[in-house]
């Protein structure tokens, strides 16, 4: 087994995967805002048989310690049930923790079979506690499912509960007090994200707001402390002194995390991105490797082959994102596809 190391010497053990670029939400921070999405077909999209023969790679190959499946919404993919079932299974044989992000809206009804998948991580996004704001942002009038699934996740144990809130002035920068007074006394981790540019998304300079003034925000009422411990490797996380609830702060425009970037992902089309800011030089097309691979049958050329291009792929990886002006500009990173 060897590590997955760039030119920079990080490790990367952390493997994220978009299983579909469809959504049954349709956020401003994450969808084209002007062009009308179509879904890739399900035969565009890396088959499960093809992402389990992936994550053994990366497992047994490269030592990987944790997998993210992610979206669209993950859960909206057809038979993906019986996918992580398969997933869980690898948990036999090898040492990793398995992840989810998801919008919260399909979930209620599959925690307790993701419970007994052994799924480790969760991560809800819920941008606003007001069901018509919610309803503005997600284009979907679900907040009560998305608060049921919360309660029955903490219901059945899951520890490690986080979060998911991108910010945006004049949107939701009034709720950032709900938010923590919301997971003030539960066994949660509410994490700010900075709004982020994608393509076609609807960033703006006016609507960024940064990781510090949230935190300006929170401290008129609370007092943080900074955590000993490191909730993950991109956020900066408080103890709200004297309760339960956590804090944290994703800075990835104000204050990049770059330097312990420790992150592969593969996206809803089976290309291997670097950075969530990568360009397409840089990646590697998986569903051609499998098409058109010169291994035939044989597993073991497959796999040696595989193993080659990732490794050779990781040379490419750059030593930080491009600056917030080249990131605006680029064409063809929309979210839905990537999975954040
Ligand atoms: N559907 C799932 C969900 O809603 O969590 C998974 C996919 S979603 C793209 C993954 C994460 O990306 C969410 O937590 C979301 O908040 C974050 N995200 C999407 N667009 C973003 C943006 N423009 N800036 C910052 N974070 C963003």
């Amino acid at each position: 087994m060897k590590n997955l190391v760039d030119r920079f010497n990080r490790i990367h053990d952390y493997l994220r995967i978009s299983l579909t670029d469809k959504c049954n939400l349709n956020c401003i921070y994450c969808n084209p805002k002007t062009l009308q999405r179509s879904s890739l077909h399900q035969n565009e999209l890396l088959s499960f048989e093809e992402l389990i023969e992936l994550i053994i790679i990366f497992l047994q190959s490269f030592g990987v310690k944790k997998i993210r499946f992610t979206g669209g919404e993950p859960l909206a993919r057809k038979d993906v049930l019986q996918f992580f079932e398969k997933v869980s299974r690898l948990k036999n044989d090898n040492n990793f923790e398995i992840g989810l992000t998801t919008n919260g809206t399909l979930l209620e009804e599959n925690l307790e079979i993701l419970k007994q998948f052994r799924f480790d991580k969760l991560n809800i996004s819920l941008d606003s506690l007001n069901r018509e704001k919610f309803a503005a942002i997600t284009g979907s009038d679900s907040l009560h499912s998305v608060l049921r699934s919360i309660e029955k996740a903490l219901h059945l144990g899951f520890s490690s509960l986080k979060l998911n809130a991108v910010i945006i002035k004049n949107i939701n920068d009034s709720e950032i007090l709900d938010f923590v007074d919301f997971v003030k006394d539960k066994d949660i981790n509410i994490r700010f994200i900075e709004f982020m540019p994608f393509t076609n998304n609807a960033w703006s300079k006016d609507g960024f707001i940064s990781s510090s003034e949230i935190r300006n925000v929170i401290e008129q009422k609370y007092l943080l402390r900074k955590l000993e411990i490191k909730l993950s490797l991109v956020s900066k996380d408080y103890e709200l002194v004297g309760y339960k609830g956590k804090v944290s702060f994703i800075s990835s425009i104000s204050d990049h995390f770059c330097d312990s970037c420790n992150r592969l992902r593969i996206t809803a089309k089976g290309k291997m991105k670097l950075c969530l800011f990568s360009t397409s030089e840089s990646e590697l097309d998986f569903r051609k490797i499998f098409s058109e691979g010169s291994f035939g049958r044989d597993e073991k050329l497959k796999r040696s082959e595989i193993e080659e291009k990732i490794v050779r792929a990781m040379e490419l990886k750059n030593e930080k994102h491009p600056e917030i002006e080249s990131i605006v500009q680029m064409d063809q990173n929309e979210m839905i596809g990537i999975g954040g």
